[in-house]
Formats: structure tokens, C-alpha cells, sequence
């Protein structure tokens, strides 16, 4: 279906709200052009993004928690880019986060739950859509996700 990118990204983080609030975190949103249109799979996509908000969520420590959403056209693509400040990923396991069941190794005690479930699930998800999904990131500082998906 054909998706509205402004308004579906901001009802994604509506429906995040509680966890966003109780954890103090700042969300900006960024769609150039603001009337930009996607055609996808409004579920699953609307599951990526949550997917990938909620990790940024949870693996974020910091003070002030905040999370940049930018949406634009990219030659023949559309670039979502979700970019947070949170604890990062080592430059060793960036390649493995999209591996069924992986989880960064943490030698702490009370580490956050999940199954390492949720990046395999959204790579799935982008490939289906012909589209591709690259991470980068700067332990101890911020992870960027950034998708394209093909215009036609
Ligand atoms: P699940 O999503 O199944 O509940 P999970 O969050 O552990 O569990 P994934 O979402 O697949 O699984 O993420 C895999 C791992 O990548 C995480 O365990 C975490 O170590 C790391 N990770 C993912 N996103 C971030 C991020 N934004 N910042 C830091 N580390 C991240
Ligand atoms: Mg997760």
C-alpha cells in the first residue's frame, strides 16, 4: 500500500510513547519532501521501524536519550535513517547484528532482555522489499541504521 512516510513515522512513535516517556527520550523527525510517499507492506515496515526505535531505546543509557528519524530521496531510492546516542556497537560484532540470535556480548549482570531476534526479522522485512539495510556505529557514542528501499 502506498504510505504516507510524515505521518506514518510520527503515528510509530505515538504508539511508542509510554516506553518514550518513561525513558526521557527526545525524537526528531526529518522528512524531506514532508508530503514523501512509500509503497510497502504498511505491517511488517511499521515493524521495522519499531524494531529498530526499540533497540535504540533500549540500549541507551544516556542522560538524555535522543533519536534522529530522517527520511529523503536517494537517487531511485527512499533513505530511512534512524540514529540514536545510545552505548553503540563494537566495530567487531557491526557485521553480526543481523544474525538470528545474536546479541552484543555483555559481561554485566542485569542486561536488558530480547532474543536477537528483532534486526534478523528486520533485514527479512527490507530484503523483501528489494530494499537493503547497512548499520554503522561508534561504540560507547551512537548507531545509525540506515534503509533504502527502491522507488518502483
Ligand atoms: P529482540 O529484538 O529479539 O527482543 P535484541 O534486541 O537483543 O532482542 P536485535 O534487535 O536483533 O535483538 O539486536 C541484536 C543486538 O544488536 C542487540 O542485542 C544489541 O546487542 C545490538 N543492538 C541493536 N541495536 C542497537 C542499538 N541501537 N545500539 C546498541 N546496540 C544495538
Ligand atoms: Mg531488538
Amino acid at each position: 500500500a502506498t504510505i504516507q512516510v510524515t505521518t506514518w513515522l510520527q503515528a510509530i512513535v505515538e504508539r511508542m510513547s509510554p516506553l518514550l516517556e518513561k525513558k526521557n527520550v527526545a525524537v526528531h523527525i526529518d522528512v524531506d519532501p514532508e508530503d514523501l510517499q512509500i509503497n510497502a507492506d504498511e505491517t511488517h515496515m511499521s515493524n521495522v521501524i519499531f524494531n529498530i526505535l526499540e533497540n535504540a531505546v533500549k540500549y541507551n543509557d544516556k542522560a538524555s536519550p535522543l533519536i534522529k528519524i530522517t527520511a529523503e530521496v536517494c537517487q531511485d531510492a527512499i533513505r530511512i535513517s534512524i540514529l540514536d546516542n545510545g552505548e553503540g556497537i563494537p566495530e567487531k560484532y557491526l557485521d553480526r547484528v543481523f544474525e538470528k540470535f545474536f546479541r552484543v556480548p555483555k559481561g554485566s549482570l542485569h542486561d536488558v532482555k530480547g532474543y536477537g531476534l528483532g534486526l534478523s526479522y528486520v533485514k527479512q522485512v527490507v530484503e523483501m522489499h528489494r530494499g537493503t539495510i547497512t548499520v554503522r556505529s561508534i561504540a560507547g557514542q551512537e548507531t545509525a541504521f540506515v534503509i533504502h528501499l527502491p522507488l518502483n
